[in-house]
């Protein structure tokens, strides 16, 4: 049983530990850390064993319930994982012990619904709880503001406004957002990702919107994570032959946010032989593993991949925190992580464009099979450990984070024809869009925040 319920501490170090509540709706910790489990529960090995015969609801709930039974009914927390998870997870063997694991069947056609769907449902317990209202302000560039739309679409006591730069976002990614009205504002700025960023920390450090209750949806919310743990755990009891049986993932890595569930899932006893990093020419990690030395990439490298164009992952001081560092938010390291421990674990690997596209190629006529971008960086970086394993004999499974469909004008250059649209995709093209474009002035968007 439970010893103390579990509290979640600041990366930095330097704010007082708090409930999950308060860490989900804060999202940053008021001394601009992250927060961190104090504890990870490890499940026992009955638990374990057991998952070989739970469905992915039941999953969710047997790893969720461990961070959270102590702050909510457990029939609530029930409910919400049958109802966040209503899609298929597809497991897709490529030769061998190989496996895709497709995260791209959700309303988004991208992973991050595996996160938001959840998310927007503990916002909505524990703001109807304290019958309380809130106002989520996100910035995307991309995947983000769909996924965040979608699962937060209709919550009464949730406005979610999302910012994002006007000229650079697909056409499905802005009707993701758009096109759905009611709670769900959408601005444009007349500016860059990076202009819509520094609007939304701006409004979060604004004294005079403390009566907003603004929280965040982005990575830097503990709500993101704890979610993005199930689906390892579930791969590898739909896969393994036996409990003991240990797996590699491969994981396309951004903001790190995807790796650090993945992280979670092992310190809670998931049996993984090696993550391996994959990610673009935005390859901070990679280097920072190989050298010892962090440097930021400044600005980033823009990739075809391009939900994976960061050059200073936020996670990234959540990693460097559970193996025993210290990095501020500014991403200097303050004390030393445990290096040969992060290599013993982690293998870590950029991947270029043109290896990028030849991979889209060869998965096709090898297997068949379709990847977009990002879960062709993921399955290269497989490859690339396996040439230095020289076996491919180990379960392993590599992580497909979008529908090849979101990226079709990469896929078309590459194979001569477009995937195929999911259902969720296609009725999105014809419906209407409504939002507002304005400049990137702080000014405007508050007058616009203070609107409801
Ligand atoms: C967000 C995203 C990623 C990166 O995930 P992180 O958790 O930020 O590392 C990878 N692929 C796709 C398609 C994404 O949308």
């Amino acid at each position: 049983m439970k010893s103390s319920p579990i509290k979640y501490y600041s990366t930095n170090l330097r704010a007082p530990e708090v409930s999950f509540r308060e860490a989900l709706l804060k999202g940053l910790a008021p001394d601009g850390g992250l927060y961190m489990p104090n504890s990870i529960p490890a499940l026992s090995k009955n638990e374990i064993e057991s998952l070989f015969f739970r469905d992915y609801q039941e999953t969710a709930f047997t790893i969720l319930k461990e961070f959270l039974g102590d702050e909510m009914e457990e029939s609530s927390l029930m409910t919400i994982c049958h109802d966040a998870y209503d899609f298929s997870i597809p497991l897709e063997k490529v030769f061998n012990r190989n496996y895709i694991l497709r995260l791209d069947q959700g309303p988004t056609a991208s992973f991050k619904d595996f996160a938001a769907r959840v998310m927007a449902r503990l916002m909505n317990y524990f703001a109807s709880d304290g019958n309380q209202h809130f106002t989520i302000l996100t910035a995307t560039s991309g995947d983000t503001g769909g996924a965040v739309a979608n699962a937060f679409h209709g919550f009464e006591n949730i406005d979610v406004i999302i910012l994002f730069p006007f000229a650079e976002v697909t056409e499905i990614q802005r009707k993701q957002m758009t096109t759905l009205g009611g709670n769900i504002r959408v601005i444009a700025i007349d500016g860059k990702f990076d202009d819509c960023q520094s609007l939304v920390k701006q409004a979060f450090t604004d004294a005079s919107l403390a009566g907003q209750q603004l929280s965040s949806a982005n990575s830097i919310n503990i709500g993101r994570l704890l979610p993005q743990s199930v689906y390892y755990f579930y791969s590898w009891s739909r896969l393994a032959s036996s409990p003991a049986e240990k797996i590699i993932f491969s994981v396309p890595s951004g903001n790190y946010g995807n790796l650090m569930g993945g992280i979670i899932a092992r310190e809670m006893g998931l049996p993984v032989e090696k993550f391996i990093i994959s990610t673009n020419s935005n390859d901070e990690v990679p280097r920072y593993l190989a050298t010892g030395v962090y440097k930021t990439i400044n600005p980033s490298v823009n990739c075809i991949s391009s939900a994976m164009n960061v050059g200073h992952p936020s996670n990234l001081a959540r990693i460097i925190a559970l193996y025993g560092g210290i990095m501020d938010e500014n991403g200097v390291i303050r004390k030393e992580p445990d290096m040969k421990r992060l290599r013993s674990d982690f293998y870590g690997t950029g991947i270029s464009e043109e290896e990028t596209r030849d991979t889209i190629l060869e998965f096709y006529r090898k297997y068949g099979l379709l990847l977009e971008p990002h879960g062709a960086v993921a399955w290269r970086g497989l490859e690339c450990y396996q040439d230095i394993l020289k076996t491919d004999g180990y379960l392993a499974v590599s992580l497909e984070t979008a529908h090849p469909a979101k990226f079709n004008d990469e896929v078309n250059r590459v194979l001569g024809f477009s995937a195929e649209m999911p259902d969720s995709l296609i009725g999105i093209i014809d419906k209407k869009e409504d939002f507002l474009k304005i400049e990137n002035n702080y000014g405007k968007l508050k007058e616009n925040i203070l609107k409801r």
